[in-house]
């Protein structure tokens, strides 16, 4: 889905007068801000309620401007970009002085990628600048892959909405710091570890680490009003008639290899087989369960191989110890 140019220059110009713009990516739906403009950047935060010291993901019009952004190009930074940009792949790199402090959350290092969505591409080659992005939600709450959901949850925060339709991915970008001697994945996300081990021609280590440099974060993330349990996919639908009978209203995410199976629960969501179904429809799927009332969601955890790894990844973090209130 394409949006209309009329929009795209209105939404070019409120990044240029300081304002925020919710835009399409192929992952998730991103709260941008003029990557240069340290005033803007505080808005971002201050709409997700996100702590100032979590980096954000600065977005480029194409990998031909990220020199203008970071230091040095390593050799590795260059194969990965060639390979995967545009796409669901960050970089993290020595930041130049063009990217302010405030949008890297103090670090020295700066994330950067270069979006494939025809929204977000016009959007950037309107601007003209980087546009500093994360995704278009309360922080530590579920992902937004719709413009609704964007609406939903940030409402008035946000000056404008561009639609593009819902995100072909539907999970974050794969993050890999580039500054090492040794490339290292921070996060996984669209682009699969595989992808990333086939071109670098060698095993790639998963930071167990989080991605997040800085101290006092929460583990809890990419979460839902409903509690997330996690239970072997052969034990779903016990869990969730135990909890069910224990008075919870019950979400269930029920695995294709039990497809059919009678789940006592008050909603259930038949997973998709294919795994790249199942990233596009992750968030949605627990938005849909809050909307139904659920108070608990029982689930299992994927494969953690291609795209499985993203969404075991994204169901931990939901599934995490939450901040007391
Ligand atoms: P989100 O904006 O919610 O997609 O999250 C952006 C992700 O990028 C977070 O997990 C950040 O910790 C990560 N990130 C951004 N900048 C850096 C950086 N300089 N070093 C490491 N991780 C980063
Ligand atoms: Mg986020």
């Amino acid at each position: 889905m394409t949006a209309r140019t009329s929009d795209i220059d209105k939404a070019a110009g409120v990044l240029r007068g300081g304002g925020l713009v919710a835009f399409p990516t192929e992952t998730v739906y991103g709260l941008g801000a003029n990557a240069e403009d340290p005033a803007a950047v505080a808005r971002i935060f201050q709409a997700k309620g996100r702590p100032p010291s979590h980096p954000l993901i600065v977005h480029i019009g194409g990998a031909g401007l990220l020199g203008d952004w970071v230091q040095e190009v390593p050799a590795t930074a260059r194969l990965l970009a060639q390979h995967f940009w545009p796409g669901p792949l960050t970089l993290v790199l020595r930041r130049s002085h063009r990217v302010p402090l405030e949008a890297t959350g103090g670090l020295e290092t700066v994330a950067v990628r270069v979006p494939e969505h025809p929204v977000a591409l016009a959007l950037l080659a309107a601007f003209g600048g980087g546009v500093t992005a994360p995704s278009a939600n309360r922080f530590g709450s579920v992902s937004p892959t719709t413009a609704d959901h964007v609406r939903a949850e940030l409402g008035d925060a946000v000056d404008f909405v561009l639609d593009g339709g819902s995100c072909e991915v539907g999970v974050e970008s794969t993050i890999v710091d580039v500054t090492g001697e040794i490339p290292s994945l921070l996060r996984p996300g669209g682009v699969t570890r595989e992808d990333l081990e086939a071109v670098l021609g060698r095993p790639i280590a998963l930071d167990a680490a989080s991605p997040v440099r800085v101290p006092g974060q929460h583990p809890s993330h990419y979460a839902p009003r409903a509690r997330v349990v996690l239970v072997e996919p052969e034990k779903v639908a016990a869990e969730a008639e135990r909890a069910q009978d224990a008075g919870h209203t019950v979400g269930v995410f029920l695995p294709p290899a039990l497809a059919g199976t009678p789940v006592k629960a008050h909603a259930v969501v038949a997973l998709p087989a294919s795994m790249a179904a199942y990233a596009r429809g992750l968030y949605g799927f627990l938005r849909e369960l809050d909307q139904q009332g659920c108070d608990l969601i029982v689930a299992s955890l994927p494969a953690e191989e291609e795209l499985g790894l993203a969404i075991a990844n994204r169901l931990r973090r939901a599934a995490g110890p939450r901040p007391s209130a």
